[in-house]
């Protein structure tokens, strides 16, 4: 289970990462909103537990942003204080649970489990813009009825493209998030997937940005 921790306190986060490790999730921790928001955007997790009060963008506006962008991934809030408030922003914000500081491990291990095991009866996960539609459990992305199959290369630059639609993305910053899967890529590789995605989605909808880099768009 690939998990996204998104908390400030240092302390904290590093005592909460660990204890969630020892229980098997592999964790990913983010210290501050921006960072957290990206991470969240643009990878690939099971669950989120999110503090609300972050430096740089708060808990509430960085769900609000993964809700509005179709990122339907489970998250768990962390509130300062257990205010009513709080958690009824957190859950008109999109949260699907959440918990007061402070709190024992173990509640949020069990809510946690909770929320896996109330998500994975449910249907498979989508996103869907621009009249593409990508299946995150098979790996496939449909357009006017059409299913394409997607290399693990390309669903995740598609992936990042679907969530970050009119987001112009340098080639660094997505051959950076190429090695994770490919140990040696170059800007040569990028342009070569990038091809074959256009192939499959239609040569108009990743527009390239001469020297600046490439972004998704809708046109027709
Ligand atoms: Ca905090």
């Amino acid at each position: 289970m690939k998990l996204l921790l998104v908390e400030d306190d240092q302390h904290l986060g590093k005592l909460i990462k660990q204890d969630l490790v020892k229980s098997g999730f592999a964790v990913d921790l983010a210290i501050e909103g921006e960072s957290g928001e990206f991470m969240g955007s643009t990878e690939n997790y099971d669950i989120i537990v999110l503090d609300l009060g972050l430096p740089k963008l708060s808990g509430i506006d960085i769900l609000k942003i993964w809700r509005q962008n179709g990122l339907d991934t489970p998250v768990l809030v962390l509130t300062a204080r257990d205010s009513w408030y709080d958690r009824v922003d957190g859950f008109e914000a999109g949260a699907d649970d959440y918990l007061g500081k402070p709190f024992h491990i173990e509640e949020l291990l069990a809510r946690l489990n909770a929320i896996l095991k109330r998500s994975k009866g449910r249907s498979p996960r989508r996103i869907e813009a621009f009249g593409l539609c990508l299946d995150e459990d098979n790996k496939t992305v449909t357009q006017n009825d059409i299913v394409h199959n997607l290399t693990p290369i390309e669903f995740m630059l598609l992936r990042l493209f679907l969530l970050n639609p009119n987001k112009l993305f340098t080639k660094s910053r997505l051959i950076e998030s190429l090695y994770e899967l490919d140990s040696d890529p170059d800007s040569n590789v990028l342009e070569v997937y990038i091809s074959r995605l256009r192939q499959k989605i239609g040569k108009q909808k990743i527009i390239t940005r001469r020297n600046q880099g490439y972004l998704f768009k809708d046109t027709v």
